[in-house]
């Protein structure tokens, strides 16, 4: 069965975001947990984090299908030593966050190494914020995203993710999430069908399907190998439509949350519904 939904906003506060979750159509979804673009955020109340998971459990979200997402301005990578000590404090606060919500993974961009550190320097140091944060914290998976290569993000090859799982001592609590317009984006071809089946032998090579905690549902505006993120509605760049509709009939996406961050939130209940059509549902 698929889990299909999007990234929820948290303006109407936290506890209203399996609201609106719901109201759209939605069976899976992903939110933030605090502001994502500051480093400083208040603590989520108990009573808010109560109301949370009381709503999650009446409208049926186990914590297997939400998706939190970490703050833009964490790089677990970092090169510069006041920079990655900020990332990790801020990356286990969001860790305890979701413990506190009830939630069991965290999705994380990977990191970037500005030029500061080689690639595999900075994958390594990765991998050690990642054992930092697991070492500290219970109960949370840490969700690598696979990234489009914008800049001098690692993430973009499947060999970068399998480099940090490697490196990262609790197997248990680490898995990935792939974004479909990043992984397009970043030159793995698999809008064709051909393509689609040998990049996701790659991804089972490479990876491993048993990694695979969430994915990132997003058309690309982009051509193939950009290295640029820009997502499109679904259907409507360069990936196409009959991408999706191989990825809803294929049961290896079955169980885990599929997360829209499509750019016009007022197409999400059309994009759902179109996708569990797809998917027999
Ligand atoms: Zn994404
Ligand atoms: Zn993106």
């Amino acid at each position: 069965m698929k889990y299909i939904g999007a990234h929820v906003s948290t303006s109407g506060g936290i506890a209203s975001t399996p609201v609106i979750a719901s109201e759209m159509g939605m069976t899976a979804f992903a939110l933030f947990t605090r502001n994502p673009s500051r480093w400083k955020a208040p603590k989520i109340s108990d009573k808010d984090a109560g109301a949370f998971r009381e709503r999650c459990a009446e409208l049926g979200f186990t914590p297997g299908v939400i998706l939190p997402h970490d703050s833009f301005l964490i790089n677990l990578g970092s090169g510069d030593a006041s920079k990655l000590e900020l990332s990790r404090g801020a990356f286990i606060d969001e860790m305890e966050r979701c413990a506190q919500l009830g939630l069991t993974m965290l999705n994380f961009h990977p990191g970037a190494h500005m030029n500061l550190l080689t690639e595999d320097e900075c994958l390594s140091r990765i991998a050690e914020s990642v054992n930092i944060a697991l070492d500290r914290t219970e109960g949370v998976t840490a969700v690598i995203e696979s990234t489009a290569g914008q800049g001098s993000n690692l993430g973009f090859r499947f060999e970068h993710l399998a480099e940090i799982i490697s490196r990262v001592e609790d197997k248990s609590r680490i898995g990935v999430c792939v974004d479909t317009c990043h992984t397009f984006a970043a030159g793995y071809d698999f809008s064709t069908p051909e393509g689609y089946e040998a990049t996701w032998s790659e991804f089972d090579r490479t990876v491993g399907f048993s990694y695979l905690r969430g994915m990132h549902l997003n058309d690309s505006k982009k051509g193939l190998g950009s290295r640029v993120d820009r997502h499109a509605p679904i259907g409507q760049g360069e990936l196409g439509a009959d991408f999706f509709v191989r990825l809803m009939g294929d049961s290896r996406f079955d169980g885990i949350p599929l997360i829209l961050e499509t750019p016009d939130e007022s197409l999400w209940p059309e994009e759902i519904k179109w996708l569990f059509g797809k998917a027999g549902q």
